[in-house]
C-alpha cells in the first residue's frame, strides 16, 4: 500500500461488504473471506468511492489483477449487484441461484403456501412461477399417459404439503444469464 494512501473509511468498507452479503461479488463465485478492492486501481483514481469498491475473494482478486476478469465486467458486476440487492432479498437471490442449477426431477424446489410472500418481488416481476412448470423427471418417460401421471403425482405431492413448486420463467432465466454474464440488467422495474 502506498504511503500516501489513506485507509478505506470503516463505514464505507462496511457498506461495500454488506452490499455483497460479505461474500465475493462475482456471482458465480460467492466465496469468503473477502477483501474490499478498487475496481479502477487506487493509483488511477486516488480516492475511495462506493461505486468503485467491490468485495472480492483472494482468487477473484488475483483473476482481476491478472486480467482474467476485465475491468468492464467488474464494473458491470458491481452495477448489477446494486440493482439486484436494491430490489430483491438475499433469500430471493439465493433462490434464483438455486433454480438455475436445478436439475429436473431432483429435490424439486417447493415453497409452502404460507411462505410465498418471501419471494413476492420475484413473483411480481415475473422472474419465477408457481405450480408445475411442465418439466418432467429426466430420462425416458416418452409415453404421454405416464408423463401426465408424473405431473399429477408431483402436483399431489405439493398439495399434500400445502406447497407450490417454484421454477424460473424465461424472463428469470434471462435475468440470471445477465447477472452471471456481467451484462446490463434492464428488466427489473425501478
Ligand atoms: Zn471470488
Amino acid at each position: 500500500m502506498p504511503q500516501d494512501r489513506p485507509p478505506i473509511p470503516a463505514e464505507l468498507r462496511r457498506a461495500v461488504l454488506i452490499e455483497a452479503g460479505h461474500r465475493c461479488a462475482i456471482p458465480t463465485c460467492r466465496q469468503y473471506p473477502v477483501e474490499v478492492d478498487h475496481i479502477v486501481d487506487w493509483a488511477k483514481v486516488r480516492c475511495h468511492e462506493f461505486d468503485n469498491l467491490i468485495a472480492l475473494c483472494p482468487t477473484c482478486h488475483a483473476r482481476k489483477t491478472g486480467g482474467d476478469i476485465d475491468a468492464k465486467s467488474m464494473k458491470q458486476y458491481k452495477i448489477n449487484l446494486g440493482v439486484l440487492t436494491g430490489r430483491y432479498s438475499d433469500l430471493e437471490l439465493r433462490l434464483l441461484r438455486w433454480l438455475v442449477d436445478y436439475v429436473p426431477g431432483r429435490n424439486r424446489p417447493m415453497l409452502p403456501d404460507g411462505m410465498i410472500w418471501t419471494v413476492g418481488d420475484l413473483l411480481l416481476d415475473g422472474m419465477i412461477q408457481l405450480g408445475d412448470d411442465g418439466r418432467l423427471l429426466p430420462s425416458g418417460y416418452p409415453d404421454g399417459t405416464q408423463q401426465k401421471g408424473i405431473r399429477t403425482f408431483n402436483a399431489e405431492r405439493a398439495a399434500e404439503r400445502n406447497a407450490k413448486f417454484v421454477s424460473l420463467t424465461e424472463k428469470g432465466r434471462e435475468l440470471v444469464d445477465r447477472w452471471f454474464g456481467a451484462k446490463p440488467i434492464d428488466m427489473i422495474p425501478k
